[in-house]
């Protein structure tokens, strides 16, 4: 995958989930029974509607109210953990990864992140990006991944760096990991995923049914889908970006169709954090005309809207 999100994404191989012992016992049927027929007697009080229209219209305006606009798309989306929030937690997650990649981030002087580093300054000093704001981190590691975290920090695996053949092609690669970030796409994921825990929880308590079930049944109906628009989100905007920054919009093409000759599982569209790789190509090969004319203005409307109204970056608040 082109990019891991700092969440992790409570999925259980489908393989277990094919077994017909683990289906058998998912379920407490003990419990399932004894559930359902507690729900029946509770059904039959005159209170239980007024009590189930009650918390509805509660969840519907505490919903209502948490609605936003995301920076640049202008898409609506339900945001409940708010931009500071997010960036504490942001704070956390670079400390584990600190930890974790200490000993393999390759210094500030070696050719690799000499080579990165010239590219994301680049593409950062476009207006409004509030360049100090963001840092990079080449990580010397084979696997072919890049992320970033909600505190502006990009991690770069030289694995990746290694597939990549030109500079156009880590430069669509650092425009899809920014704009992850500038669209805050960690508190919208984390607004989604903590409330669908807890319901899987409560769920799973009182039907008897196995949480990793049920979690896997919600991952796929509400998170993944979320999951494969935002990576869709990122890689329209992050090629215009590139483009922007006088990148070559065409290197997407030449990279995703190098890594779907890679594909060697085909897992159902569905169980995707990512959208397939054949997908994303098409996708590409439909907004190139477009990104060709960016990089040739040098300029993209739809990021000078985002400036104008002020509502795109965190950041510029700090950095008007
Ligand atoms: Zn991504």
């Amino acid at each position: 995958m082109l990019c891991r999100k700092s969440l992790c994404f409570r999925l259980n191989p489908p393989r277990v989930a094919q077994r017909r012992e683990y289906w058998y016992r998912a379920v407490n049927h003990q419990r399932l029974f004894g559930s359902w027929n507690t729900l029946r007697t509770v059904m039959r009080s005159p209170m239980f509607y007024a009590h189930i229209a009650g918390v509805g219209t509660l969840v519907g305006m505490v919903y209502c109210y948490n609605l936003e606009r995301t920076p640049i798309s202008g898409r609506v989306r339900f945001n409940i953990m708010g931009e500071s929030m997010t960036q504490q937690l942001g704070k956390k997650y670079y400390e584990r990864e600190m930890e974790r990649y200490n000993d393999t981030i390759l210094p500030p002087t070696s050719t690799e992140h000499s080579l990165v580093q010239r590219i994301f300054e680049r593409i950062v000093a476009s207006p409004g990006l509030a360049a100090d704001t963001w840092k990079l981190y080449v990580i010397n590691d084979p696997v072919r991944q890049a992320f970033v975290l909600p505190g502006g920090e990009v991690f770069v695996h030289t694995g990746l760096l290694n597939f990549c053949e030109s500079e156009d092609e880590i430069a669509v690669v650092l425009g899809h990991e920014i704009m992850h970030r500038l669209m805050q796409h960690t508190s919208e994921t984390l607004s989604r995923v903590l409330p669908i825990i807890f319901v899987d929880y409560l769920f799973s308590l009182a039907s008897g049914i196995d949480q990793d079930l049920v979690g896997l049944a919600t991952d796929v109906m509400f998170l993944l889908p979320r999951s494969r628009a935002q990576e869709t989100e990122a890689d329209y905007f992050g090629v215009q970006l590139a483009a922007k920054s006088g990148y070559d919009p065409s290197a997407a093409l030449s990279m995703w169709s190098r890594w779907e000759a890679l594909e060697e599982e085909v897992v159902p569209v569905y169980l995707h954090t990512h959208p397939p790789h054949h997908q994303r190509l098409v996708s590409f090969h439909s907004w190139l005309s477009e990104a060709k004319r960016t990089r040739l203005q040098g300029r993209s409307q739809v990021f000078e809207n985002a400036f104008a109204l002020q509502r795109c970056f965190c950041a510029l608040d700090r950095h008007p």
